[in-house]
């Protein structure tokens, strides 16, 4: 099979004696991917043996796909394709309904939360909790100027919020919710007020008006069961959903320094950009109220269903772009290499400036 970018370093397959190579320093030039040899060793050892991979299907149905990359962020084999018919990225095969939940309940915030985060704070709840709260104004923010609903006496569900520090803007005022399966994040959220649900969408048994899913969707590996509880538990034409993941299509702008390898992940099975996303929640009946790049979005459940649009051609044009992006973070971060370090963080407060006018 072709791959959609013709560069070795999407067709590349690491073993675990080059690892050393690829862990994380502000001094590589390219900075993906990045190796973790705990991440490494569970994919490679853990779930080889105990795990069965399936080839999947695009959510369009269709099956003309392209190669994007062999291997992930981490340095893990695991192929993603793009789809020539809609222009969603997705992953080639996925585990077993069976594995992701030996995966979610027992592994997934060892292996992958500690990668993101060094210092175990995943096991300071109270860390967490007003983290999640800091982190999450603006999304409280557009969720109030964009949903057009006075946000008092609304049922408000988090759903996969982890610990739910979103709610506590809401918690005053609303009824509150949080639905995951982490006993520890639960029972903390449940301490500061909030109704908790063990599960996931199968256990919601009510109608809320806001419902929260940040980081969520794309780790969805049975999307099209999944959707449509999503729908049986809305309130046509008024419910918000607010949804949140990394779109593929702000790479361009710089994110993970242009670096679309950045972004894949053995736990996300889709990888979207704004647009495919927009397209297929138009195909399930829902409506866009607001939708930015990053991606932070509204949609409301009209029932009314969109035709396919094949984004291909679009999603290539931004995978290229991203490219020419990354190649010129190379060129920088090479030239960072002679600056002394005094004036480099001088430039750095500068354009930090620059950023936050
Ligand atoms: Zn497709």
């Amino acid at each position: 099979m072709d791959y959609i970018i013709n560069h070795k370093r999407f067709k590349k397959k690491y073993s675990f004696n080059e690892l050393d190579k690829y862990l994380w320093s502000e001094k590589r030039i390219s900075k993906f991917p990045h190796s973790i040899p705990h991440y490494f060793d569970f994919f490679n050892g853990y779930a080889k043996k105990n795990y069965t991979l399936i080839p999947t299907k695009c959510l369009c149905d269709n099956n003309d796909d392209i190669l994007l990359s062999k291997s992930d962020r981490h340095c893990v084999e695991f192929p993603t394709v793009v789809c020539k018919k809609c222009g969603l990225i997705r992953s080639k095969n996925y585990f077993t309904d069976e594995n992701i939940n030996d995966f979610y309940k027992n592994y997934f915030r060892n292996v992958v939360c500690e990668t993101v985060d060094e210092h175990k704070v995943h096991e300071d709840p109270e860390y967490m909790y007003n983290d999640q709260k800091e982190e999450s104004i603006k999304r409280f923010k557009i969720i109030e100027k964009f949903g057009n609903k006075i946000l008092s006496k609304k049922k408000v569900l988090d759903l996969g919020g982890g610990i739910g520090g979103i709610l506590e803007h809401f918690k005053n005022e609303n009824e509150v919710y949080l639905a995951d399966y982490f006993d520890p994040y639960l029972n903390y959220a449940k301490s500061k007020g909030i109704n908790i649900i063990k599960g996931g969408l199968d256990k919601i048994d009510f109608k809320p008006d806001i419902i929260i899913m940040s980081h969520v969707i794309e780790h969805w590996s049975n999307f099209k069961e999944e959707m449509k509880k999503l729908i049986q538990i809305q309130k046509i034409g008024e419910t918000i959903n607010y949804i949140e993941f990394p779109g593929i299509d702000s790479l361009k702008l710089g994110r993970r320094e242009g670096d679309v390898i950045g972004d894949l992940l053995v736990p996300h099975v889709y990888f979207f950009t704004s647009y495919v996303f927009e397209n297929i929640m138009n195909r399930y009946g829902f409506e866009k109220l607001y939708i930015d790049s990053e991606i932070k979005s509204l949609f409301i459940y009209t029932g009314k269903k969109s035709n396919l649009i094949n984004n291909y051609p679009k999603v290539l044009k931004d995978l290229i772009l991203a490219e020419r992006r990354r190649k010129i973070h190379c060129v920088q971060n090479f030239i960072k290499l002679f600056i002394p370090y005094n004036l480099l963080s001088i430039i750095r407060k500068i354009r930090n400036k620059k950023i936050n006018y």
